[in-house]
Formats: C-alpha cells, structure tokens, sequence
C-alpha cells in the first residue's frame, strides 16, 4: 500500500479495489433533492485533463459522470492526455472508452503543457453549450449537473462550481463539503477556503440551497457557457503546469461583469492531496511564482504590492509577456482591483483600505516585529531587522488591525503575549492605535498589562515603505 501511495499520492490500492461504478451517499440538503428545473437545459461536454493519472480514479470519474448525468445534457466527454508517460493510458484507455454510452474523445498533447493549456485544447474541441471541467480524481453524485446548467440558463455569466466534497486520499470514503465556506486567498495568493460571512448569508435571506458568490474558485471543478467562456478570455495560454490560473480566473470573472458562484446543491467528490505526485519542469516555486506574477501584474493594480512583499525573491522571477492579457482587460472594460476588494471580497485578507504596509521597527534595538513563520493562535516575534518582507511584513489597515498575511495581532489573552488570530473585523482585541504624537503603537483596551509591556518593548519610529494616505 505504501510503495502504491507514492505513485499517485493517494491509496491506489484503495481505489483500485472500490468499484468504478461505486454508490455513493446522497448528501446533498433537502431542499435540493425536492427543486425541480427547467426541462429545457443547456447540455455540456466534460473536460478532463490528466497527467499520469491513475486508471481506476480516472475511470470512475468518467463512469460517475455518465451514470449521474441525464443523458440529454451530456453531449460528450474529452479526456486530454497531458503527455502522460504511463501505457495503460494509450490503448488500452482509447478501447475502454469506445464501449461507453457517451461519446468519448481522446486529445493528446505533443508536450508536457500543463493544465492550463491542456485545457485550453479541451474547450476547443468542444460542441456543448456549456463546458465542465473536472480534474481526474473525481466523483459526480446523484443530480450535481442540473443546478449547475440551470444557473447558467438563468445568467450565462454565471461561472459555477460545485461543492467539492472529500474523498480520502486514505480509504477514499466519501465525505460532504460545507455549503458554509467560500473560496478565497491570501498575501502568497493562495487559495484557501474560509468561512461564508454573513452578508452573504443575509442576501440568500438566509436559504442554503441558493447559490453563494464566492470572490475566488478552486479551480479545478467548474461549468461555464460555452460561448462566455470565449468571451471573457478563455485561459492565461502563458501559464504552465498547475497554479494561479483559478485566482486568474476568479479576478477576471468578477472584474469584468461575470460572477462566480458556488451552487450548493451540486455536490462533486475530489481526491485532495497533500503532495504533487508529478515533476513540474522548471521548478516548482518557479513555475507558480511565475503564473502568480501573472495574474498579479494584470489583475491586482497596486495591490500586488501585498504579494510581492511577502514573498521575497518573487519579482525577480520572469512572467513573460502579459501584454495581451492587459488589451483583453482594456477591450473588457473591467473594474478595478479595488472594486473588486470593495464589493466582492470585503472580507478579503488584503485590506481594500490601509495606511501602510512594511515592517515595525524598534530604533532603539533595531528589531523587528516577525511573526517567525508561525502559525495560527501562536506569538509573534522579534527579531533582526533584515529588511527583505516576508515573515517582517505587516499591514496597518483602515479598520486600525496589525495584520500579517491573514491574521491580526490580537492581545485577548489576559497577561499573556500577543499572538495571531484569525482577523474578525470587530475592532476589540484587534484594533490598535498609532499615536503620531509619541510614535508609539497604543492598543486602545490599555487597561491590561499585557499591553503596557507590549507597548514598552515596542517603540515605533514609522511604517516605513509603502504609504498610503489617500485611501
Ligand atoms: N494536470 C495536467 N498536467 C499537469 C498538471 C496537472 O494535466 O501538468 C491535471 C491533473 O492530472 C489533474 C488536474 O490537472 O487532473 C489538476 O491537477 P491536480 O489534481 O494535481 O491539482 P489539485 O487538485 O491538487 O489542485
Ligand atoms: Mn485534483
């Protein structure tokens, strides 16, 4: 089992012993299983690329595909080989596949591409009105395609997505997503989920099985028109392997008249996983950096800013040419990234408004505040000064919160020291005041001790580098 693990970096010999036409739980709310939806949808053809996939995940993605979808929107499935090196996916794959009650079509790429533009490739080929994409490693259940088709018909600008449920990587149970968090990003542009906040709770008057806006996607499971797909500029084709191209997208669909939806009652399982199993030709760190640059450069405005200050060295990584990414935001007409920040992502961890963004420096020890790459409910630190961002990197924002990435400096603990909570937005522990009179940082609760010594440690001359007055 363990030698099998590494291949894939799930249990293969897990997934090669379930079936691939398993049952599956039908978990969605009960709400969903009564809806009904308009007889006349949209079809689609799926899209499913692959690298050295494994045959038994692989095949079970496409059998649940078939045996839950109703045949009539299911124009096609293609499946697009990114020069995989493995030979059951040559052949034998071209003659499984020739038996299915779906047309299936096989498209190879000449060269290792990525997904990206594997995908691209895939979307080009297809007839239906409406293209999904799933990645290879998945599991469709009872009724997950007539919501999605059905909000498309209803606002083709509409970019759906399932909630992706979980399938261990372990025993591959199947277990529910939450229809309560939504997909958003930090500093790194990461993707991360976080909670659904409660305006957008109050604007579905409180009703789960509506479709919740959701500032950024996963990415690899989603429906969008066809044709709105060409509109609003496809993919990045300068993006490789694997990364960015979901927050790319996500910036793009909100910022130029699209909106991003996760439709909670379609629910899809995907194997998540804790390590690539394949080589990303170039590097790793390499190649997202670059993708992330990428996006940064057309989307972000001055607010990459956020992203190239916390992740030293990144600039110096080339990103190519972005040029027609830029005339395709002109032709657009999109919004900027500061409306986007306003009134799609208010909660978003880069602050929409902030007076600076640098380090905190003591002058008199020529120590810096640091949050010494730790984590969650743990303190920040001291230490030298070495001027490079990254771990020294905290944001004075608008709302008066020190943040770091996406945690505020918070003092809730009586007598003991500060440490990094998630941000709340509730001012209380998290808000601190800069008193330009003193240069001293002041937390406005200064009746507890932990704060004087805070306060006494912690003589702030300026946050230095990037000012921001005018927000
Ligand atoms: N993939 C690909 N070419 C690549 C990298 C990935 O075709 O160079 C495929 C991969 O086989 C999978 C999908 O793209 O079907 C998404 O990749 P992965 O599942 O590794 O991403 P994750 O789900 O971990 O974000
Ligand atoms: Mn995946």
């Amino acid at each position: 089992m363990k030698e099998l693990f590494k291949i894939n970096q799930f249990n293969l010999m897990a997934s090669d012993m379930i079936a691939l036409n398993r049952s599956l739980p039908d978990v969605r709310l009960d709400g969903c299983k009564t809806k009904v939806y308009p007889d006349e949808l949209p079809n689609t053809s799926v899209v499913i690329v692959f690298h050295n996939e494994a045959w038994s995940t692989l095949l079970r993605t496409v059998h649940s595909v078939i045996n839950r979808s109703p045949r009539h929107l299911l124009l096609e499935i293609l499946l697009v080989d990114d020069a995989s090196e493995r030979d059951f996916l040559k052949e034998k794959l071209e003659n499984y596949v020739r038996i299915l009650d779906v047309p299936v079509r096989i498209l190879r790429m000449e060269q290792r591409s990525g997904l990206i533009r594997a995908r691209l490739r895939g979307a080009a080929a297809t007839r239906g009105q409406v293209i999904t994409f799933l990645d290879a490693h998945c599991e469709c259940t009872a009724g997950w395609l007539e919501p999605l088709l059905a909000r498309i018909k209803e606002d083709r600008k509409a970019v759906v997505c399932p909630i992706i449920d979980v399938i261990s990587d372990d025993t591959f149970e199947y277990m529910a997503g939450s229809d309560m968090t939504y997909g958003g990003f930090n500093w790194k542009l990461n993707f991360r989920w976080y909670p659904v906040p409660q305006r957008e709770m109050d604007r579905r008057k409180g009703d789960r099985t509506l479709p919740v806006r959701t500032p950024t996607m996963a990415g690899g499971l989603f429906s969008i028109d066809r044709t709105y797909f060409e509109e609003i500029g496809t993919y990045d084709p300068g993006m490789d392997i694997w990364g960015g191209e979901n927050l790319e997208m996500s910036f793009r669909v909100w910022q130029c008249g699209g909106s991003l939806e996760i439709v909670t009652c379609s629910h899809v399982g995907h194997v998540f996983r804790k390590a690539t199993p394949y080589s990303f030709p170039g590097g790793t760190g390499q190649v997202i950096n670059k993708n992330n640059r990428r996006l940064a450069e057309v989307w972000m405005d001055d607010f990459k800013d956020f992203f190239y200050i916390i992740s030293p060295g990144v600039v110096k990584v080339e990103y190519g040419d972005v040029s027609s990414r830029k005339t395709l935001r002109e032709a657009l007409q999109c919004k900027p990234f500061s409306w986007y920040l306003e009134n799609i992502y208010p909660d978003s961890q880069i602050p929409r408004r902030y007076f600076s963004l640098g380090e905190i420096r003591n002058v008199e020890t020529n120590q810096c505040l640091d949050n010494m790459g730790r984590k969650e409910n743990e303190k920040v630190g001291f230490f030298n000064c070495h001027g490079m961002g990254g771990n020294q990197v905290f944001s004075y924002t608008a709302d008066k919160e020190i943040r770091t990435d996406d945690l505020c400096l918070d003092v809730s603990r009586l007598n003991g020291p500060i440490v990094m909570l998630k941000c709340h937005h509730m001012k209380g522990n998290q808000m601190f005041e800069y008193d330009t009179e003193v240069c001293t940082l002041v937390l406005e609760l200064s009746m507890s001790c932990p704060v004087f010594s805070f306060c006494n440690k912690f003589f702030v001359q300026s946050f230095i580098k990037y000012e921001k007055t005018d927000y």
